[in-house]
């Protein structure tokens, strides 16, 4: 069985929903990079402060049901904002917020079978995982699936705006020039436009397991 399991790809493509339950029915710690990322953001965004000065001292703790904590105090809802997810991007850009979140995630990886999704863990921050997975669909699939989301949760939103934010954030996210969004040369692409969840969560199982 694949101990170290990384899972990139771009915005909405169902990274986080797969992992999870991949790792439940593993029994591996799921690691969710893009929420650290969140966490500086909002530290950022809250206290004025400079990207780098936060992620120099920031305390940021995922527990076993995916819930984040910023210096001990439970942000989970707060870092899926929309301006949340833009500010997470911009600070990513920045060389000591990546040095300093890419030692933390390698931390929590030593720690036992892991499965971590975000944008670079293939790329750079496991190398040398077990298997490595490039999650992508459309970007039309991909708003209607956030869209859906919003929906049920009762939030108002706009699928073309909805639509426009993946996109841009795709662009920065694979622009920079600091670990951006890539495929790995040995990740195993998987397209899930036309796959259900159940679907793609045995592909990667099965994967897995070879
Ligand atoms: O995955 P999620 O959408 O929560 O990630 C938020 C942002 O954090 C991404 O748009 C990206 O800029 C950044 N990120 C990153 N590297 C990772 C995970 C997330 O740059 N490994």
């Amino acid at each position: 069985m694949k101990k170290i399991i990384a899972v990139d790809g771009p915005a909405g493509a169902g990274k986080s929903t797969i992992s999870k339950i991949c790792a439940a029915r593993l029994g591996y710690t799921y690691i969710d990079t893009g929420a650290m990322y969140r966490a500086v953001a909002l530290k950022v965004l809250q206290s004025g402060k400079d990207a780098v000065d936060v992620a120099s001292d920031i305390q940021i703790e995922l527990d076993e049901a995916a819930r984040v904590f910023v210096d001990g105090r439970d942000v989970t809802n707060q870092i899926r904002t929309p301006e949340v997810s833009r500010a997470a991007s911009d600070v990513a850009k920045i060389g000591f917020v990546r040095k300093r979140l890419t030692e933390l995630q390698r931390q929590m990886a030593a720690r036992g079978s892991v499965i971590m999704d975000g944008r670079d863990i293939g790329t750079q921050v496991l190398p040398n995982a077990d298997l490595k997975i490039f999650l992508t669909a459309s970007a039309d699939e991909r708003a209607r699936r956030r869209f859906e989301e919003l929906k049920a949760k009762g939030i108002a939103a706009d699928i073309d705006n909805i639509r426009e934010e993946i996109i841009a954030r795709d662009k920065q996210d694979s622009e920079r020039e600091i670990a951006p969004l890539a495929q790995a040369a040995d990740a195993v692409p998987v397209d899930s436009t036309r796959m259900t969840i159940d679907e793609v969560v045995a592909e990667i199982l099965r994967l897995a397991a070879c």
